[in-house]
């Protein structure tokens, strides 16, 4: 329901919120111009229940239509993406304050991830024959079926992505699917919902729920099968708690507080423009950005000057107003934090060499920020900032950088910037994270192929690649006949002859010498 007049101050909200009511709407709002851009009705909880239920009852038929079908399904779904380029990046823009290049990466990477999906699905999904050395007359299979009903939680971030990946591979798998788009995104999840619709994918089959925290809490009560919950670390414990509760399997993908580590052999320059891009895109809102550079002493003078060069070339207009290449900041409450931060880490010393405040104007714009002087214990050092914010630490030695990267609560992904590709590998060797980039940091979140997510603080599970695919389905193995023993050797009567068998055969099997094996002939 576009609506497009102009909003006055957030008011109304910050007094509903005061009085602890949660409203039955939720009101989109550009973070660019403060304007409305609609809203959604808050999913009640007897639409929850029906929801629920539906979704239930439907998964066994769509399982039961086999992978090929719901594969065409979603070839529809990629097409309906594809034809819909327009007005999804208009809203990526609108409802998040992206900048269009950035939201055209977040496109690209949902159209490679489908067709990803419809190549690579039936081969990954397929029954597996094991042979099994000690039983060879049996046969053993791993098959893969669906969950049942997946719960999608999703942030605002990249609503596209991380909306699109766990539905279209848990849908690829057989599961129906509960959506719980973010309040800050629900326009964006509206424009998803459309593109299911359009593929004609069975309305049981997939259910969009707007609503706040509380909307997330009751499906997760309403028992989903598997929950892939994307969001923030604080939330991901909460949902954590709730799916253990209920003994009900998470994909938990997490925050982080990325580290980037610049060795004293980098081409500066080169480097200097990588860890920007990667530290400043979307704003900073990547769960993978740079968040913190490690630098080796001998190149830190010259790489903070090359930082502060390609800030002030690319994204900062130098008057204080927003760069056509800076994202605004999603949320009111991600202004909060980034100002937050940034000021108590100035009050402490820490020193901005450009940027440290917000931008003029109506928009929700931070300034491009590079912090010098930090010490590993302030919180800019170690919380996930999420902003176009990005603190440096110079160390004397590569054990150091890598020590200073690895304390941290988080594990999400890591760089080495470096020109000796063996040092490189040696050392990514020694990260404690879920990627490791070389000369390069951010590219691999948007990669369909390789299998994504974090460890400690950064969560648990994997999406993209095989192994997202798999995590959408359940493993059951199967134990047939191969071909008839003419005597069960394991089976009573425990005989003399049964024995022996077993003790030949462990002679044969793990006698760790020739002679110990020679004693299965006696
Ligand atoms: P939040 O944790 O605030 O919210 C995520 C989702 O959870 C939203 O839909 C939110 O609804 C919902 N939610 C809130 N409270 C609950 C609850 N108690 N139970 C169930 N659901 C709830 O994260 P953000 O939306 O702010 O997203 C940003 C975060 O996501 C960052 O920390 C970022 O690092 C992380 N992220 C991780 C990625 C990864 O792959 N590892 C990728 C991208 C982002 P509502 O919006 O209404 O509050």
């Amino acid at each position: 329901m576009p609506l497009s007049q102009t909003a006055p101050a957030a008011s109304a909200d910050a007094a509903r919120s005061r009085l602890h009511i949660t409203p039955q709407t939720i009101l989109s709002r550009s973070p660019r111009t403060g304007a409305i851009i609609g809203e959604v009705e808050v999913a009640t909880p007897l639409q929850i229940r029906e929801a629920v239920g539906l979704a239930r009852l439907a998964q066994p038929a769509w399982e039961g239509i086999g992978l090929r079908r719901r594969l065409t399904f979603l070839r529809s779904l990629r097409d309906a993406l594809y034809r819909g380029q327009n007005r999804i990046l208009d809203m990526l823009v609108a409802e998040q304050g992206k900048v269009r290049q950035e939201a055209t990466l977040e496109y690209l990477a949902c159209l490679e991830l489908v067709d990803y999906t419809l190549r690579t699905a039936p081969r990954v999904l397929r029954q597996r024959d094991v042979r099994v050395r000690l039983l060879p007359h049996r046969r053993f299979t791993i098959e893969r079926y669906p969950y049942g009903v997946v719960l999608v939680i999703a942030p605002w971030n990249y609503p596209l992505w991380l909306s699109l990946d766990p539905i279209v591979t848990g849908l690829a798998a057989g599961n129906t699917i509960l959506y719980k788009p973010s309040e800050y995104a629900s326009q964006l999840g509206e424009i998803v919902a459309s593109l299911v619709a359009e593929a004609d994918i069975p309305r049981e089959v997939f259910h969009i729920l707007h609503g706040y925290g509380d909307v997330g809490q009751a499906l997760i009560a309403a028992h989903p099968d598997y929950i892939v919950f994307t969001g923030s670390a604080a939330t991901g414990r909460k949902v954590a708690h709730a799916a253990a509760e209920q003994v009900i399997p998470v994909t938990l993908e997490l925050g982080g507080k990325d580290a980037a580590i610049v060795l004293a052999d980098a081409d500066v320059e080169e480097v200097a423009e990588g860890i920007v891009w990667s530290g400043m895109f979307n704003a900073g809102q990547t769960c993978a950005s740079v968040e913190r550079v490690i630098v080796l002493r001998p190149v830190a003078e010259r790489l903070i000057a090359a930082m502060k060069q390609a800030v002030m070339r690319y994204i900062s207009n130098g008057d204080g107003t927003p760069s056509p290449m800076l994202a605004a900041l999603t949320t009111p409450q991600q202004m909060e934090i980034v100002q937050q931060q940034v000021q108590e880490a100035l009050a402490a010393g820490v020193r901005a060499i450009i940027g440290g405040r917000r931008l003029d104007g109506d928009g929700r714009f931070y300034a491009p920020t590079i912090l010098v002087d930090v010490t590993p214990e302030m919180r800019i050092w170690q919380e996930e900032t999420f902003g176009p914010v990005v603190a440096v630490m110079v160390a004397d030695t590569e054990e150091e950088a890598i020590h200073l990267a690895n304390a941290s609560d988080y594990g999400l992904t890591a760089s080495l910037w470096t020109r000796d590709p063996r040092r490189a590998e040696h050392l990514a060797r020694q990260l404690k994270v879920g990627s490791v980039s070389i000369n390069e940091h951010l590219l691999i979140s948007g990669v369909p192929e390789m299998p994504w997510g974090g460890v400690k603080g950064s969560g648990y599970g994997r999406t993209h690649g095989e192994q997202g695919l798999q995590e959408m389905t359940c493993i059951r193995t199967l134990n047939s006949d191969r071909w008839a023993l003419p005597l069960e050797p394991f089976r009573y009567p425990y005989t003399a002859f049964k024995r022996s068998l077993a003790r030949r055969a462990t002679h044969f099997l793990y006698g760790p010498t020739l002679i110990d094996r020679l004693r299965s002939l006696r």
